[in-house]
């Protein structure tokens, strides 16, 4: 069974190459094929696993293969999968360091290669989660402790109800996530002040800085290290010292973004961010590590510990230099998400990190460049990093043009050498492409640049041959 499911895994990989990059069936047709009575006696479990297998296969999406740009998605590498199913096997409840040494000491490790990897300071504190979701979260609930214990109110104890009210500052074009963040924790998602941004999504800091330099009273400001469309970074030299004279916490969502501070090209991007109070990376993006991974970091290990501790006499108490991974996220028993992290840092190293990152901003500039060689295909942003935002029938009406784009990312999609994504970008239809999987290379972009412009012409065609 263990070998039965390594096969497995070794044949899906290998296959990656000539697979479809979009799945073969939609959801309805998995769901279709999935569907059974409940079991009601145990099976062989090799025969469980055959069926799975069999199962799963075509409602996969191809997101470890190299032309997959669909969303924000890591490679999987398999020096990260391998360290995985290690992770499964030995069945580690990472909650506490009695309850796994290993786990806790792999973390403890993998935290201050992160911190110096992304050059932030070094004695953050590190929570390993599932994403940049639960990342946001847990870093903007150490927020929320922090302003208001300075205050003088004690949050984790007494609630909201009747506490000072917490002014929340955020771009307009922050990622949805972050929103879900502040819905969680009781902050409210329309409850904000939202900072103005320019066509690039980016926080247009003179306007801003207004706004930063009336704050008072307790006060959460919220950046970004990579725009999820357009791949932009806020002013961090301006906003984050003007914030914090405030009073305010800064916090910085660089789920991506945040690696391009390992790579001299890209590192000017992040200029200022290391003066933050925290920050969300994620680890099964560029990273590359497998699902699900992501770091929620925080200058003030206190305020950290104190928003997310949770006790019992039947727990161990950490003493001084022990680390329980508890005390930085939010859960109590979980997977052991630092030997994946281990594994991947140490196979890829410092320079491997940088050569991935700088090879996927080099994708991004050639297909942003080959793209717009084709009359009526236009990128909307500047490619600073991974991200390129295009429409197609950009000689067409708004209405015309967004018929275009959609019926292109679909024509893309069906024929299957890449997967793009859609979404809507200063209020028309768009195609996004993130170039993050380590599969990735100047090769794989170059030929589905050209498949997205083979789509492209055979959609005009077809509109052409409609209207006429
Ligand atoms: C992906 C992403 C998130 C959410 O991260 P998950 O890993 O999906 O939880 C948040 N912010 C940005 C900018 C992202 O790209």
């Amino acid at each position: 069974m263990w070998r039965q499911a390594a096969e497995a895994a070794m044949a899906f990989r290998r296959d990656i190459p000539t697979r479809s990059a979009a799945p073969k069936v939609d959801y309805a047709a998995a769901l279709a094929d999935f569907r059974a009575p409940v079991p009601e006696s145990g099976s062989d479990a090799t025969e469980v696993l055959d069926d799975l297998i069999r199962l799963a296969d075509p409602g996969l999406m191809t997101a470890t293969g190299p032309r997959f740009f669909g969303w924000v998605i890591g490679g999987s590498h398999p020096a990260g999968v391998a360290a995985d199913w290690l992770t499964s096997a030995w069945g580690q409840n990472a909650g506490n360091h009695e309850a796994s040494p290993a786990a806790s000491a792999a973390e403890t490790v993998s935290a201050g290669w992160l911190l110096d990897l992304l050059d932030l300071p070094r004695a953050s504190s590190v929570g390993f989660v599932t994403g940049a979701t639960m990342a946001n979260f847990t870093a903007l609930a150490a927020a929320r402790s922090e302003v208001l214990a300075r205050v003088g109110w004690d949050v984790e104890r007494a609630g909201l109800f009747g506490a000072p009210e917490i002014t929340v500052a955020i771009g307009a074009e922050a990622h949805t996530t972050v929103y879900a963040a502040l819905q969680l924790l009781g902050l409210g998602r329309d409850r904000v002040i939202r900072l103005p941004v320019d066509d690039q999504g980016r926080i247009a800091t003179d306007d801003a800085l207004d706004i930063i330099d009336a704050l008072s009273g307790p006060a959460i400001v919220i950046l970004q290290a990579g725009q999820i469309n357009t791949g932009s970074f806020d002013d961090f030299a301006e906003l984050v010292p003007a914030a914090r004279s405030r009073g305010a916490w800064v916090h910085v969502d660089g789920a991506f973004g945040l690696w391009a501070r390992v790579s001299e090209r890209t590192t000017a991007l992040t200029h200022g961010v290391e003066g933050a109070d925290s920050w969300a990376v994620d680890g099964h993006k560029w990273l590359q590590t497998p699902y699900d991974c992501g770091f929620a970091i925080v200058r003030d290990p206190k305020a950290h510990q104190r928003s997310m501790t949770i006790s019992a006499s039947y727990l161990p108490t950490s003493a001084e230099g022990d680390r329980d991974p508890t005390h930085y996220v939010p859960e109590l028993s979980r997977r052991a998400r630092g030997f994946a992290t281990w594994a991947l840092i140490r196979t890829l190293g410092r320079d491997g990190i940088r050569e991935t990152v700088e090879c996927h901003c080099a994708c991004a500039q050639l297909m942003a460049a080959h793209l717009q060689l084709e009359p009526g295909i236009e990128v909307l942003n500047d490619v600073v990093l991974n991200q390129v935002v295009v429409r197609f029938g950009s000689d067409l009406s708004d209405a015309e043009g967004d018929a275009v784009t959609l019926a292109t990312i679909a024509q893309i999609r069906a024929d299957g050498v890449c997967f793009t994504g859609g979404a809507q970008w200063l209020g028309r239809e768009v195609m996004r492409l993130s170039i993050t999987g380590f599969e990735t290379d100047e090769d794989e972009a170059a030929r589905s640049a050209e498949a997205i412009v083979t789509a492209y012409r055979d959609v005009v065609r077809d509109h052409t041959s409609a209207a006429s």
